[in-house]
């Protein structure tokens, strides 16, 4: 029984097809997007200038490993990512880059992070003392919060601290880091301001004799609006999986998706007879229609409340999902797809014949945003790699 599994637990890993077919959904995820994406920002950034890609949420749902292994392939620099098992699936794809842990990991996983040879944030003399008595050797990005209210040293205390790691000689400084701030309270004036702040701090280390190699404040906003912002690393993460944030980007890129489809399939037909009782009094339930069950719920990422009029492409054609969504199953309309049976393929997003339901569409219907979408895939769902 083992022996007749193994394949299926080890293609799981792999986000093969397989899994996918045990399973009956599946994300499809384009690498060669996430490829074309890393070169068009490549092709924009002076030669000096390093990437390090934030894979953050496992990639933004799209696979830390595999996305590591094809930026590798790229030449990126280096990872960023916040939870210690996106950097093990990364390692664990043979990338050899340096990982910068964000705000997250723990000294007590002090012992994991040195075998994995990962860099941590340090916002904190306190913080520094913590990792150094977990570790027989500290790799450090000074973390700086230039105004975001969130980890990091504020810019008076950054000094000091990149002062006091230098001083020991456990503690390796590869770089100084920000990220500018998000809060729905900022206005674009901050950045310069931000920028300035971070300037200064790096001032000061140069007279000192301690600005580190690395200094590095752009995410996707950043590198796309603030060209002069780059320094030394940049540290993008959606614009990898395609999601242009900027508002007005100076530099233009053009995008691909990396998520191509959400797939599922029909678990289950059945007609709508006078012996299960009164037709619930719910939007779309009709007394003699063909209705279909799905094998994804919101447990598997669906929102919590399907909106009434969701659709979903079956058949080729358009059918309503039948809110609510239960934890592993939604209900569908089978009224404009007759012919649907056990095992037929459900796209909730992507394409299927001549029908196509876009990243916008379904961000607006579900009530979020294309990087809510991204962030909402789940982890057990398999993902098969094109
Ligand atoms: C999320 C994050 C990034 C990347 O942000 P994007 O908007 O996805 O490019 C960079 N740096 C830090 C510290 C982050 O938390």
């Amino acid at each position: 029984m083992t022996a007749l599994l193994a394949p299926f637990i080890e293609s799981y890993d792999l986000g093969c097809a397989e899994a996918a077919l045990l399973r009956g959904s599946w994300y499809e995820i384009d690498l060669g997007a996430i490829r074309h994406n890393y070169r068009e920002l490549r092709s924009l950034l002076p030669q000096n200038v390093s990437i390090y890609a934030c894979l953050k949420r496992n990639a933004y749902g799209c696979g830390a490993g595999p996305v590591a292994r094809a930026l590798a392939v790229e030449g990126v620099a280096g990872f960023a990512v916040a939870s210690l098992l996106d950097a093990m699936a990364i390692r664990r794809m043979g990338a050899g880059q340096h990982i910068l842990l964000y705000p997250g990991a723990l000294p007590a996983a002090g012992l994991m992070i040195e075998a994995l040879d990962l860099t941590v944030s340090v916002s904190s003399v306190d913080e520094l003392e913590r990792w150094r008595a977990a570790m027989t050797k500290t790799r450090v990005f000074i973390k700086v919060d230039l105004g975001f209210f969130r980890a990091g040293a504020s810019p008076q205390d950054a000094g000091p601290l990149l002062a006091a790691a230098n001083a020991y000689s456990d503690v390796q400084v590869d770089g100084i880091y920000a990220h500018m701030s998000e809060l729905p309270t900022s206005k674009s004036s901050d950045a310069g301001i931000q920028f300035h702040r971070m300037r200064a701090i790096l001032a000061e280390a140069e007279v000192r004799g301690d600005r580190p190699v690395v200094a590095m404040m752009s995410s996707t906003e950043g590198v796309l609006t603030y060209p002069e912002m780059d320094m030394d690393a940049v540290d993008p993460g959606a614009l990898f999986v395609g999601l242009p944030e900027s508002h007005a980007p100076v530099r233009r890129v053009v995008l691909q998706q990396a998520l191509k489809t959400i797939c599922t399939t029909v678990v289950a037909v059945k007609h709508v007879d006078a012996s299960l009782g009164p037709v619930p009094d719910l939007p779309g339930f009709r007394s003699g229609m063909k209705l279909g069950v799905l094998g994804m719920g919101w447990g598997d990422g669906l929102p919590r409340q399907v909106p009434p009029g969701t659709e979903a492409l079956v058949g080729g054609t358009r059918a309503r999902l039948l809110p609510p969504a239960h934890l592993e199953h939604v209900r569908i309309d089978l009224s404009n797809a007759p012919d649907a049976r056990l095992g037929d393929k459900v796209v909730l997003l992507g394409r299927q014949g001549d029908e196509v339901i876009t990243h916008e569409e379904i961000a607006a219907v579900w009530g979020t945003d294309v990087v809510g979408i991204y962030a909402g895939l789940r982890d057990h769902i398999p993902r098969i790699y094109t």
